[in-house]
């Protein structure tokens, strides 16, 4: 033992060295920090791992296996299919549905999809409801099932969490055990860096305005942590002096609308974190706080508006959230 530590601590050891790649994914930027021994630079590893996941999962590629699926030209999954929608659906059923993969034609339909807004009427909506619901769809030996062959998946709640899960299992492969995966502000941390210090990461408060400059108020340091964001005050348009969220609650079919304006989540990993903030902006301000409250695997940071104010925000932290100011570091 005594041996092992001396090697270890001993002069010739070097420190791993800190690797940064950025790069863009899904219509938004990456960025991959980690400590690697020789600082081996796996620029090129990580974009074809994307390519990959795009080929599979992306809804703007037409020829994705989403895509196909989508079109009912294909059922087979690939394995991130496979995982992806498994951790959706568990994860629609825990949220009472308020996670639901199957809302695209809505998400399409209300304009934030791949194809130009619709005339959203009642009937409208409930035209479309009629084949919007994940228990209409399930995997069978490998193969999706659709009760009805209108169902189609949007994973891009999902995705960006999932895929940095993905980067983050691959350089594990690869013998590198501290890194921080982002993808467009959604993230997983593991490991403490070689001063033993954890990852720093900032809260951003959300602005009144869509363009407006990114501030950071409070600070939280995770090891082995997921983090993802959902909000609507950076996407959204305005119709009739209404802001339209592109958070579709799946039960009224329609974009939410309340004083919850973000919700940041802290999860075991990225998928999960992803999937519950935009849960959480489907339940609202309440029904998050009590939904976080009750599990021991996750936190949350809620922004709010005062009622009938979009001006003026409030903040929840759940119980086990260690915020951190710029004074604390
Ligand atoms: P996120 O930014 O992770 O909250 O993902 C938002 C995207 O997820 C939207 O642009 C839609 O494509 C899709 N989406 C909207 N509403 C839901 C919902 N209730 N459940 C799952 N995905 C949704
Ligand atoms: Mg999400």
């Amino acid at each position: 033992m005594l041996l092992v530590l001396l090697t270890a601590c001993g002069p010739l050891d070097r420190s791993p060295q800190r690797v940064n790649i950025r790069g863009t994914v899904f219509g938004t930027y990456y960025s991959i920090t980690y400590y690697e021994d020789e600082g081996t630079v796996f620029h090129d590893a990580v974009d074809s791992l994307f390519q990959d996941f795009n080929r599979s999962l992306s809804i703007y590629d037409k020829e994705s296996l989403l895509s196909r699926i989508n079109r009912n030209e294909e059922t087979k999954a690939d394995q991130y299919f496979e995982m992806v929608f498994t951790r959706a659906q568990e994860i629609s059923r825990e949220t009472g549905g308020a996670f639901d993969a199957t809302v695209l034609p809505l998400v399409n339909a209300w304009g934030f999809g791949f194809s130009e807004r619709a005339d959203m009427t009642a009937e409208k909506v409930d035209s479309l409801l009629q084949f919007v619901g994940y228990e209409k769809v399930w995997l069978e030996d490998g193969h999706l099932v659709k009760e009805d062959d209108r169902v189609q998946l949007d994973f891009n709640a999902i995705a960006k969490g999932y895929a940095a899960d993905v980067v983050g299992s691959w350089l594990e492969s690869k013998g590198v055990i501290t890194y921080l995966v982002e993808i467009g502000g959604d993230l997983v941390a593991r490991g403490v860096k070689p001063d033993g210090s954890k990852w720093r990461i900032g809260l951003e408060v959300p602005a009144g305005e869509m363009d407006a400059a990114q501030e950071w108020t409070y600070f939280v340091e995770i090891r082995d942590s997921g983090l993802a964001t959902s909000g609507d005050y950076r996407r959204y348009y305005e119709k009739d002096g209404r802001r339209y969220s592109h958070t579709i609650d799946p039960e009224t079919g329609h974009p939410v609308d309340h004083q919850l304006m973000s919700a940041s989540v802290f999860a075991p990993d990225g998928i999960s974190a992803d999937a519950y903030a935009t849960a959480f902006m489907v339940m609202g301000l309440e029904g998050s706080i009590e939904f976080v409250e009750k599990r021991n695997d996750l936190e949350a940071y809620l922004i709010f508006a005062a009622p009938d104010d979009t001006e003026t925000y409030g903040y929840y932290a759940s119980t086990g959230l260690e915020l951190l100011s710029r004074e604390d570091l």
